[in-house]
């Protein structure tokens, strides 16, 4: 009770709840893992709010979670330990968009929606790396936990596309991190310590990010969709190779699904982009050619009549929003994020065909090709939310994939707890006590999130 009404001083009382219907949405979120128990669910609005909710938990030492748009699907936002759900969604304000420096600064509750939409009417010309995500998934949470946009095999992963942020620690300093913290301008994480590593992959374990200035990317004019199909397994990881090579490309991603049937094939799809009509044209013929002269084993045809409502699809953005995610029509998706390197993808190919398999499922691609130097191959499960054997099998569908992953030689991206475990473990135990002395330093009660990333005993 004291812990409520203190939370009450802080935030007012239409900002904080204790009610059973609201902690068991909170307690949950729409991946396979397990649900867990949530005391009091918070909406901050300043960062002085949150300071002090931070400084409470600290001293009474009550667990926090973080959470954004909730959509990481791997428990990333489920309390282990109960406690306090952080919902930022009530920060909302894009701050500041530099043009000319091609930044824009956000709170943590800005959703992808609003800045997409945001930019689109005020600042036409420029992007920012959208993921194929709800929309409703925030753009904080989004880069912190190393996700991937529409323009990430251009120009890198979302989280390397931070340039600054503010951060409350789990003692409840505000602390400014990158060129913002000695200068008006939120431009870039250097040169200075690169101390925005200690936030991003922690997830939400090493301290609260408030405000984060995130890069933006000219947008060309010109736009579109090429697919090419082939049936070989064996010569996917040359054409991406070769693809990649050719470095014309906007984005680059890899389907499949066994059903229906006419997509049961391997399918590359590259955005190409232009700024003007000989620059756009230019790169279309280059990868035309491209897969006509492949010669990698078996043939890459280009797809002449792609059905206008796929075209769309594709080229929206965010794109696609991974059609096969409710093949069960039960409402539950999860994956198992494997960034594994681009020479593991026809080994990876055939694994995911032979476990959705074991487990009755039908198997489902999306993969996006990530600046050339690894993929983002999803293992996608779908189940019935209705069916606890179902979310079972998907489970294990997913512990397969993780372990599989780290046996080539790939990390799972955004792990639930058991993929996080997995990593411990094999990992070179000086880092993982590294981790483990910069968790205590930052964090000394424990408090952040936690059950993600505890070393392993
Ligand atoms: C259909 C579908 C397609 C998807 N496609 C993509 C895709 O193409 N690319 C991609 O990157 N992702 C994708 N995702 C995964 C996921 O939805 C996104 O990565 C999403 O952006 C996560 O953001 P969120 O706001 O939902 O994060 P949340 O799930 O709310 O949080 C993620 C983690 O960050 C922590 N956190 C949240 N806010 C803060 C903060 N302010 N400070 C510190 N820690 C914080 C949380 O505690 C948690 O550990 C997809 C998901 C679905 C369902």
């Amino acid at each position: 009770m004291d812990i409520y009404s203190s939370l009450m001083d802080i935030v007012g009382k239409d900002r904080v709840s204790k009610d059973q219907e609201e902690l068991f949405l909170y307690s949950r979120d729409s991946g396979a893992q397990r649900p867990g128990k949530v005391d009091f669910v918070v909406m901050p609005k300043t960062v002085e709010e949150v300071q002090k909710i931070v400084l409470l938990a600290n001293k009474e030492k009550v667990p926090v979670t973080p959470l954004g748009g909730g959509l990481a699907l791997s428990a990333l936002v489920v309390p282990q330990r109960g406690g306090i759900v952080l919902d930022m969604k009530s920060m909302d304000k894009i701050i500041e968009v530099n043009e000319t420096n091609r930044y824009a600064v956000v709170e943590a509750g800005v959703s992808q929606a609003a800045l997409q939409s945001y930019l689109t009417k005020n600042h036409p010309r420029l992007q920012h790396s959208t993921p194929e995500a709800p929309p409703t998934a925030t753009v904080v949470a989004n880069a912190l936990i190393q996700g991937h946009g529409h323009i990430s095999p251009r120009y890198g992963i979302n989280s390397d596309m931070i340039a600054g942020m503010e951060v409350v620690l789990p003692t409840g300093e505000i602390c400014k991190i990158g060129s913002c913290s000695v200068s008006p301008y939120w431009f870039a994480r250097g040169p200075l310590p690169d101390l925005p590593g200690l936030f991003i992959g922690w997830f939400g374990t090493t301290g609260i990010v408030t405000k984060l200035s995130i890069k933006l990317y000219p947008k060309p004019k010109f736009r579109d969709v090429m697919a090419f199909v082939s049936d070989d397994v064996d010569s996917i990881t040359e054409a991406i190779f070769e693809a990649n090579h050719l470095d014309l490309l906007e984005d680059f991603f890899l389907i499949s699904q066994e059903k229906p049937e006419w997509m049961n094939h391997i399918f590359y799809i590259i955005i190409v982009s232009g700024h003007s009509e000989e620059e756009f044209e230019l790169k279309k013929r280059a990868y035309k050619k491209l897969f006509r002269e492949f010669r990698g084993g078996g043939t890459i045809e280009f797809v002449k009549d792609l059905h206008p409502a796929l075209r769309k699809r594709f080229l929206d953005v965010p794109p696609l929003a991974a059609l096969a995610a409710d093949f069960r029509k039960g409402g539950g998706f999860e994956y198992t994020g494997a960034i594994l390197p681009i020479d593991k993808v026809s080994q990876a190919w055939e694994k995911g065909f032979e476990i959705s398999r074991k487990y009755g499922m039908i198997c489902s691609y999306v993969h996006q090709v990530l600046m050339g130097n690894s993929i983002m191959f999803g293992f996608n499960y779908s189940f019935n939310r209705a069916d606890e054997e179902d979310i079972e099998k998907t489970r294990k569908a997913l512990d397969e994939s993780n372990r599989f992953t780290y046996e080539v030689g790939g990390v799972v991206w955004k792990g639930e707890a058991g993929a996080q475990k997995l990593a411990m473990e094999k990992m070179d135990p000086n880092t993982a006590e590294l981790i483990k002395r910069v968790k205590n330093l930052l964090d000394p009660n424990g408090i952040m999130n936690p059950g993600n990333w505890e070393p392993v005993t």
